[in-house]
């Protein structure tokens, strides 16, 4: 409680006022951990007197479904580094495990956290039931798919002792601090109270069906592709390609500057390095990166596995049919697209991916192409090592290069497949820059995002590629892939396919792509959720 803590203090000072970075901040908690750990057996074996005096009790948890949390230990770092104490559930922390655990321990303040799209809809569950068990903490927000206007509309509304969306890990401090302030949380309570009312209000003025055309015209305003002199080669190697690739083959094609935003350092790579303000903390970071990942090569620490499958297929209006082999007898799978619903102006479309794909009426032979990669395997491992070694800069500095490296596999694939295994862009040549700003032919959009933001359709993906065998890659029930250094997708190899945003869909278009899926139209409003530009029933 002396000169650590004081050290602890200053550091959470320097961070909270923005003249310390973040990994200047983990490495710090990392020397007062280790030094607690040093500690711990002299202070059990004295006993009496070592309640260390803590601002507050914080529990932590990633959502049921969900596996990401980079995001989430940051928070608990930096809480840690501020004096208070976390308790860390973990990732995939089912509701009642949540509740029951912030009662037996009397926590202050639970902190959800979550990055895929059904964990919004976790997070509504978990306010409900603790408004239904009448808890009357306040809860906090955050990660990559949360926001001020979803903790407003669907969350706050639950549960009245305060449901408060952090934006980012630097203000979880300040937020915890006022929320345990007797002094302070009234005001700001009220305050947070009269934003978030006012962003519902925003909202229901703001009729977003009105803005959007019958599923039929967005139809009628498909993009323009003339199919009747389009030919296009059938891949190299059709079917299932199975691939161990070697970590030492994706290093150079990392895209630096994600890996810096992952440490909440801002700016572009390489420029970042020689940053006046961040530079000699982005140099130091690097560094430490670049010899991190020598020794995952050096020790085989990850290992990376790819499937690709190249198959036949037509579209049949907003949905996609695969086929077995060219004589297209036999079905494999239906993909089930979404098409945007917006109102266009003229000479702008209601695109839908199936659009990229020659529709059976054109009589045209046209293919389609799937992916799962990881570069993740091996990775718990590790990660225990240094949690047992109370080492957060390494764990989360490993989780932040496998998410890179698994990124970097995705190009490395996809350019593999655009130059062997489909070969239409055979004698393509670009250079790293050009790969990372994607100036190929063809795209690979990935499921649960803006142009497929349904993510059960991973499912389809995951049998027609036998993507869990293939490469280990398996899905939560919220179809996060595990382990979270994964990329998956599909390829579309039209010059003109692109990525766009569905955006809001209106209830004709949720209850004919139910009815299309096998779905009920209530399944599916759930997992489309952030999409519906109503209220479901
Ligand atoms: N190079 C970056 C990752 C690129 S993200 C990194 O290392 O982190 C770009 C990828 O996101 C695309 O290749 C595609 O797979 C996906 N993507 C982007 N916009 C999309 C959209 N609108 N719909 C679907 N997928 C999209």
């Amino acid at each position: 409680e002396g000169p650590l803590m004081d050290g602890m203090n200053v550091v959470g000072d320097l961070f909270g006022d923005g003249k310390m970075f973040l990994p200047q901040v983990v490495k710090s908690a990392r020397v007062m951990k280790k030094s607690v750990a040093w500690l711990e057996p002299y202070l059990e074996a004295e006993k009496a007197g070592c309640d260390v005096e803590t601002k507050g009790r914080i529990l932590m948890a990633t959502v049921k479904g969900d596996v990401h949390d980079i995001g989430k230990n940051i928070v608990g770092v930096v809480l840690q580094c501020n004096n208070y104490e976390v308790i860390d559930l973990g990732v995939m922390v089912p509701a009642e495990k949540i509740l029951e655990t912030a009662r037996e321990r009397n926590v202050d303040i639970i902190g959800l956290s979550g990055l895929i799209t059904p964990s919004l809809d976790e997070m509504v569950h978990v306010a409900k039931e603790m408004k239904r068990q009448g808890f009357t903490i306040p809860l906090m927000i955050g990660g990559a798919t949360t926001s001020k206007a979803h903790t407003a509309v669907k969350i706050e509304p639950q549960y009245e002792h305060g449901a408060i969306y952090v934006a980012d890990a630097s203000r979880a401090v300040g937020v915890a601090s006022t929320l345990l302030s007797d002094e302070h949380k009234p005001a700001f309570m009220d305050g947070v109270r009269g934003e978030y009312e006012e962003v519902r209000q925003r909202r229901a003025g703001k009729d977003e069906a009105r803005n959007l055309v019958p599923i039929g015209d967005a139809r009628a305003n498909p993009t323009p592709i003339d199919w009747s002199d389009y030919t296009h080669g059938a891949p190299a190697t059709p079917g299932i390609t199975v691939l161990d690739v070697p970590i030492a083959e994706l290093v150079d094609t990392i895209d630096w500057t994600f890996f810096f935003h992952a440490w909440q350092l801002k700016g572009r790579f390489p420029k970042i390095l020689d940053d006046p303000e961040k530079g000699e903390e982005a140099r130091k970071l690097y560094d430490d990166a670049r010899a991190m990942l020598d020794k995952i090569m050096e020790e085989g620490w990850l290992k990376a596995k790819a499937v690709v499958g190249l198959f036949p297929a037509n579209s049949d209006g907003d949905d996609v049919v695969l086929y077995s082999d060219d004589s297209r007898n036999e079905t494999l799978t239906t993909l089930h697209f979404l098409r945007k619903q917006g109102k266009q102006p003229s000479g702008k479309y209601n695109e839908c991916l199936s659009d990229y794909i020659a529709p059976l009426s054109s009589g045209k032979q046209d293919y389609i192409g799937g992916f799962a990669c990881t570069a993740g395997i091996g990775i718990d491992d590790k990660i225990a090592e240094f949690e047992k070694d109370h080492d957060d800069y390494s764990s989360l500095m490993l989780k932040a290069l496998a998410d890179r490296l698994a990124e970097s596999l995705a190009e490395w694939l996809h350019k593999k497949v655009r130059k062997e295994l489909w070969g239409y862009a055979a004698d393509e040549q670009l250079d790293n820059q050009a790969l990372i700003a994607e100036q190929y032919r063809g795209i690979r959009p990935a499921m649960g995002y803006p142009a497929s933001p349904d993510h059960t359709e991973k499912d389809l993906l995951w049998e027609l590629l036998d993507a869990e065998a293939n490469t280990g890659i398996w899905l939560t029930e919220s179809k996060a892939m595990v382990p979270t250094a994964a990329v998956s997708g599909l390829y579309f190899a039209h010059p003109e396919a692109r990525y766009f945003a569905v955006g809001k869909l209106n209830r004709d278009q949720v209850a004919d792509y139910a009815k299309r899926k096998g779905m009920t139209r209530a399944e599916m409003e759930r997992w489309l959720a952030p999409n519906l530009a109503y209220d479901p029933e």
